[in-house]
């Protein structure tokens, strides 16, 4: 039977599109990367998903297993070679479980993050994971990518939101993995292994994630800054005054507010006069277990605080629940206008909160005297030492010539992350975008233990190659379709 057939007898034949009807999920969000595929397939069960595997480890063709397809670094778009399959997880979005009396939840791959949210929250509890790509991103993706977002800060990324998987291994078989266990001593962190794996090791079919109490209320303040030492200031100010109720602390620079104001005008800003003309803004959130006038008063001491010591130069707090989620927009709609504004030269850094002012000044002057005229777009997660560092086209350049570049600025930037102790990628991931930069940055055993990793769980090499680490040349030509 030809292959194709052989898949479609496995998931019926309107699972598996080929030509046009596959191409949307063929290129990226953010249109960096086009590939070809041999078919996108969409199984509807783990038992059609290990299938599918069995079938693919058989004649060694390559799988890509992919989510919501909004990853920002190439890793759910095939190879140019046309010879992988794409595995789309979205038909498996059933809620399998929610069981409140061990605060967990077990949902499918293929569950958008916002319906997880909503499922958690109808059921008077609160799963924490929130990021701007929320209404289409996945939990498998999550999972994969092992993602961050803006509750950090509190509540971890989405490897501390984990308690147990259900995975298809690269050998097609199923390890049920789906314990709802706080304590579990027996071997190896098998979990933690396949995710942050970004599809390289197998494929995530179910999870059991951690809830939480649903906050009495949340406050969101927004504060304008004179420099970015101020910033890491009230960071620390706010985390020793807020304690565990801090649940996010936001860095927006005064760029990302000019791109907001230029793509979305009709957005209501926060600031007019001079505040709105500072460098940097932070956007604090406070989560309260007794009520909203709480929550504000406790904010009122620390802001008034940081007011008094000058490293706060105007602030408003949110005075209802619309106002506070319009400050979260600005801050989530910043990667909109970023892409309406044209490509740019992306980096997702973390480093240690301490060595965030110095990093900032020196890397934005080192920028400014290699490349004069760029644009810096600075935004992130500060309390989590996480920025994204995006450079884009500015005064004198376009688009292409900055891409040009990409590999010059890329090492002005990553140099100095390494030297402060940082990492190349805090929360999106390796995928194709940082493959061939790992081995610079990575230690050299820690990169030798994760190729060993690889070639153990995927001995046919046939789960995402080339992303994450360099491809292993091993597999034979693919089947005809
Ligand atoms: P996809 O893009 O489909 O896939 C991502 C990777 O995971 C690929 O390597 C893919 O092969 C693999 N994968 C997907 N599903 C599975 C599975 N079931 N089993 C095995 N591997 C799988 N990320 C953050 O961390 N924090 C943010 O704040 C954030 N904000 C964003 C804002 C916007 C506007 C956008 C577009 C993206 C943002 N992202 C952010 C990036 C992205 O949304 C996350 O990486 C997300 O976790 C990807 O989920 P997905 O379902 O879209 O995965
Ligand atoms: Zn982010």
């Amino acid at each position: 039977m030809a292959f194709l057939d052989r898949l479609r007898a496995i998931v019926g034949a309107p699972q598996v599109l080929a030509g046009a009807d596959a191409a949307p999920w063929l290129a990226d969000w953010r249109g960096r990367y086009e590939g070809r595929a041999l078919a996108l397939v969409r199984p509807g069960s783990t038992a059609e998903v290990a299938a599918l595997v069995r079938a693919c480890a058989a004649e060694h063709v390559p799988i890509v297993p992919q989510g919501g397809n909004t990853g920002l670094n190439g890793g759910a778009t095939p190879d140019q070679t046309g010879r992988a399959v794409v595995l789309s997880l979205l038909r498996m979005n059933a809620i399998r479980d929610i069981d409140t009396g061990n605060d967990t939840l077990v949902a499918e791959a293929g569950c958008v993050l916002q319906a997880v949210q909503q499922a958690a929250r109808g059921a008077g509890r609160l799963f924490p994971l929130s990021l701007g790509s929320e209404g289409s991103c996945t939990i498998g993706g999550n999972l994969a990518t092992n993602a961050g977002g803006t509750q950090v800060l509190r509540y971890g990324n989405m490897r501390e939101l984990c308690l147990g998987l259900e995975v298809v291994t690269a050998t097609g078989e199923v390890w049920q993995g789906l314990r709802g266990l706080r304590k579990d001593n027996t071997g190896y962190a098998l979990r933690d292994l396949f995710i942050g794996s970004e599809g390289s090791l197998g494929v995530i079919t179910a999870a059991s994630l951690k809830l939480f109490p649903l906050p009495a209320a949340r406050v969101t303040a927004f504060v304008a800054l004179a420099s970015i030492d101020d910033a890491v200031s009230l960071l620390n100010r706010a985390r020793s005054g807020l304690g565990a109720a801090l649940t996010g602390f936001e860095l927006v620079s005064g760029a990302c507010m000019a791109a907001l104001a230029r793509v979305f005008p009709g957005q209501r800003l926060p600031f007019d006069g001079p505040s709105a003309a500072l460098p940097w803004f932070a956007l604090l959130e406070l989560s309260d277990s007794e009520s909203e006038a709480h929550a504000r008063q406790r904010f009122e001491a620390v802001l008034g605080g940081a007011l008094e010591a000058g490293l706060a130069s105007d602030a408003v707090i949110a005075d209802s629940l619309a106002r506070s989620q319009q400050l979260w927009e600005l801050r989530e709609r910043i990667p909109l206008a970023e892409k309406a504004l044209g490509k740019s030269i992306k980096h997702d850094i973390a480093l240690p909160v301490s060595r965030i002012g110095a990093f900032v000044r020196d890397t934005g002057d080192a920028l400014s005297a290699g490349f004069p005229g760029v644009r810096l777009v600075v935004f992130g997660h500060l309390g989590d030492g996480n920025l994204h560092y995006n450079v884009a086209a500015g005064e004198g350049w376009s688009e292409a010539a900055l891409l040009d570049r990409e590999a010059d600025i890329n090492a002005l930037v990553y140099e100095r992350v390494h030297a402060a102790g940082g990492s190349i990628s805090a929360e999106h991931g390796i995928g194709r975008l940082k493959r061939d930069l790992l081995p610079a940055y990575q230690d050299p055993v820690a990169l030798a233990l994760m190729r060993q990793l690889k070639a153990a769980l995927d001995p046919a090499g046939i789960m995402n190659p080339g992303v994450l680490l360099q491809a292993q040349a091993c597999a034979p030509a693919a089947p005809s379709a």
